[in-house]
């Protein structure tokens, strides 16, 4: 859509690629939050909890009103009958992500699935023990992987490998994935990392990761919480064994909704890979014959455990079709233009107390900027969000500053620049 040479000051460049901007009507199909003048707040914190798509209510309501005129009929009739209706949602989850529809499941919540992804794809031996992470992974991740590797009676001292940057940026280079794998990969059972680091929000490059950890014989998952919806993806070409995300964040689902789950589907026939079941992982056609003994459902699908609640899925089905309309790759055009001029308004406040710890290149980041405050950080987002703009803090520095392209604008990004320059003065 534009490069960083082409962006210019002033607001007449943000009108002027507003009018241009072919997806700027999806705003429309959102609520936003108001501030005190009545006025949609600046809300770039779709990283956190997305917007609430305007037509949410009606396939909830659909649901609520099959279940009061049909009750248990309803499973199997309507408009669309529950036994199915993740039939619906799988297909357009699975072109988000880059995988084939069989190889993408929605079910539980997402450190639910990393732990039940890890059953199956943490198998550590007395050689092959260790489990490489992100740089300050999100604490759930952490607090998951901890408590597998203590589960299978190993000391987390040990077996815990985090990347660390090496110089006094918050950016991992790949070399530096390259050189742990090279000197501890026989030892490294799973390679487990975040498609977008949640807090510097750097994407890392996902097929070259999985190439280099498989060819040291380990195992890789991906945790794409904040990449999901953000960046394109290509999940069944890049080869990872497993990967997770949630669908509140760029998802726009919900608060707390179910995760969408991928199993590459070179595991999919191979019913030795040990699971936790439950019977709506069962083969779909001999699940009510209601047999002793576990037959998965040969796709991800197999991995899951019970019946969907179908009111939560009812929030993914209007987000899926949002998405639908959009395009991920029409979105993700708009973002790399949308942060990158936000990225350029920061620079040019140039002011000392201000550094983006994300990545400058478009390639290694999504939409999100997290910008370190030397001095009065927590007083500056309070400031800003007196201005009617809504961002998230981290401690203990960092605001987080996120356009989405599916409901943020050009001028959205120029208030926010001109909010931030008024409140740091
Ligand atoms: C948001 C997020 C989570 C949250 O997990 P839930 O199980 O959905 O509460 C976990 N990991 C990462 C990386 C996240 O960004």
């Amino acid at each position: 859509m534009t490069n960083k040479s082409t962006f210019e000051e002033g607001q007449e460049y943000a009108i002027r690629m507003d009018l241009v901007d072919p997806l700027s009507a999806f705003k429309d199909r959102f609520h936003c939050p108001k501030h005190v003048d009545g006025k949609d707040i600046i809300y770039f914190c779709g990283n956190s909890l997305g917007l609430q798509p305007a037509h949410v209510m009606e396939p909830i309501m659909e649901v609520m009103e099959s279940w009061k005129t049909r009750a248990v009929e309803g499973h199997f009739t309507g408009q669309r009958p529950w036994m199915h209706y993740c039939d619906q949602i799988n297909p357009v989850m699975a072109r988000l992500v880059g995988a084939k529809t069989a190889e993408v499941h929605v079910m539980n919540t997402l450190t639910v699935n990393l732990h039940l992804m890890m059953v199956s794809f943490y198998r550590p031996s007395k050689k092959r023990f260790k489990i490489l992470i992100d740089y300050s992974p999100f604490p759930s991740d952490r607090y998951a992987v901890v408590s597998q590797i203590q589960f299978h009676g190993f000391d987390p001292k040990e077996a815990l490998i985090e990347l660390q940057p090496n110089d006094d940026t918050s950016i991992i280079r790949l070399e530096q994935i390259q050189n742990i794998l090279e000197k501890e990969g026989d030892e490294i059972a799973l390679v487990m990392i975040g498609g977008v680091n949640y807090y510097s929000g750097q994407l890392y490059p996902l097929g070259e990761i999985t190439r280099i950890a498989h060819d040291k014989g380990c195992l890789v998952g991906f945790d794409l919480a904040h990449a999901a919806g953000n960046v394109t993806l290509s999940l069944h070409e890049d080869g990872p064994d497993f990967a997770i995300w949630c669908t509140y964040k760029y998802l726009n689902a919900g608060p707390g909704n179910l995760s969408g789950c991928f199993v590459h589907e070179r595991h999919h026939q191979d019913v030795s890979i040990p699971r936790f079941a439950g019977w709506w992982g069962y083969e779909k056609k001999t699940r009510f014959l209601m047999k002793d003994d576990f037959v998965p459902e040969q796709n991800t699908e197999g991995w899951t455990l019970s019946n969907p609640p179908i009111v939560s899925l009812a929030g993914i089905l209007a987000s899926m079709e949002i998405f639908d309309d959009a395009g991920m790759n029409r979105l993700r055009q708009k973002s790399v233009a949308l942060t990158g001029y936000l990225e350029f308004l920061i620079r040019k406040i140039d002011h000392p107390s201000i550094s983006i710890i994300t990545p400058s290149y478009p390639e290694q980041r999504g939409c999100q900027l997290s910008l370190r405050i030397a001095q009065g950080g927590k007083e500056l987002f309070q400031k800003i969000r007196h201005q009617g703009v809504i961002g998230d803090w981290r401690e203990p520095d960092v605001i987080r500053a996120t356009p989405v392209p599916l409901y943020n604008s050009f001028q959205e990004v120029y208030h926010f620049s001109e909010i931030l320059k008024n409140c740091l003065d």
